[in-house]
């Protein structure tokens, strides 16, 4: 009884907190919208927040995703609503890019008016709830054919430093052909680099080759050296540190710079397809060729923005998806007849490329 009554307050001072994150969330999609001319359930609509991921204080803000939805209609299952990861203590912010216009809205909420309740929050002129609110066209055209346009974005930091992040993975959202696994990877690196985009190719490469055949079987990954690539595998396969089943080891630059002379190409993992029934695993050295992938995607001598070039090896590279062998290469297979053997190679100190004989 005593409980039940517990159960009778808490929930409703919580409500309170929640209202007033679903009313901001709610605010921040009417306002944009009104400048981007959109209306509730335009296809051509995406909805980008750190909401769930970013605190205010002391509380979370998920309820911010449902105020989104219901003024927006974009939802996680239409594939429109995209929430980039963020830090606990990240400032909370939302941004809306119509695709047919190539136009984006982006807006940060001021922490004093999280703090008000949803009444307030409701009537409230949107310049005191956001601040600062900010239109451009970020189109990968439109930023193309005018870079200086790109550099004054970053320059003055148009949407709060979160430029480079956004628009990436906006423009790469708006192409229709990019699936939404990638997309998830992205928003879980936080912003989308042809490093990302590399881990989505190698992925490819190895289930093709080492494929997930029965329900006993994952893949483990060992990280080495690291680029942001490795975000990519926690996300589509579920390798994560804690389960050991993904392991960091970097190289230094020397020893980089050393493997790719005498390989011809640069050394990206090692992947290895466990079974647990079987207690063995099959495995492979895998290697990137960055040279190859400048390329092919016409960023070998590129000499504007180099952030640019990283958005069209981003939107060229994911062609590739089908064909990784284009960039991607074994160095290496190589089987574990147990356990042990394994963890031979993810032990501290232990340089695995050197364990497998893939030196330089
Ligand atoms: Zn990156």
């Amino acid at each position: 009884m005593v409980m039940l009554l517990l159960l009778a307050v808490v929930p409703g001072t919580v409500l309170a907190d929640d209202a007033a994150m679903e009313a901001i969330g709610a605010k921040a999609a009417t306002v944009a919208m009104d400048r981007l001319g959109a209306t509730q359930g335009d296809e051509n609509l995406l909805a980008m927040t750190d909401a769930s991921t970013a605190m205010t204080g002391n509380q979370t803000t998920e309820r911010c995703l449902s105020g989104v939805t219901a003024v927006s209609g974009c939802t996680i299952g239409d594939g429109n609503l995209l929430i980039p990861q963020r830090s606990k203590f990240a400032p909370l912010w939302f941004m809306f890019y119509k695709k047919d216009t190539g136009e984006a809205v982006f807006l940060q909420v001021n922490e004093s008016a999280a703090a008000r309740p949803a009444a307030a929050i409701r009537t409230m002129p949107a310049g005191e709830v956001f601040g600062p609110i900010a239109k451009a066209q970020i189109s990968a055209r439109h930023l193309l054919e005018n870079q200086s346009a790109w550099t004054t974005l970053l320059e003055k930091k148009t949407f709060a430093g979160n430029e480079f992040s956004l628009i990436t993975i906006a423009n790469m959202w708006a192409d229709p052909t990019t699936p939404y696994d990638f997309l998830r990877a992205a928003s879980f690196h936080n912003h989308l680099c042809p490093g990302v985009t590399s881990g989505y190719l190698i992925s490819h490469y190895v289930e093709e080759r080492l494929p997930i055949e029965a329900p006993t079987q994952s893949y483990k990954v060992i990280a080495c050296p690291v680029w942001c690539k490795d975000d990519l595998f926690p996300i589509v396969w579920d390798a994560t540190p804690g389960k050991r089943s993904f392991f960091v080891k970097d190289l230094s630059a020397v020893e980089k710079a050393a493997l790719k002379k005498n390989l011809g190409t640069d050394v990206a993992g090692i992947y290895v397809r466990w079974d647990a029934a079987t207690k063995t695993g099959d495995g492979m050295v895998v290697g990137y060729n960055w040279t190859r992938s400048n390329e092919l995607t016409g960023t070998a001598d590129w000499d504007g923005n180099p952030l640019l070039a990283k958005l069209v090896m981003d939107l060229e590279l994911i062609e590739y998806t089908d064909k990784p062998e284009a960039v991607v290469s074994t160095l290496k297979e190589f089987r574990c007849e147990s356990p042990e053997e394994f963890s031979t190679l993810t032990y501290a100190g232990v340089n695995p490329l050197k364990v497998l004989g893939v030196e330089a």
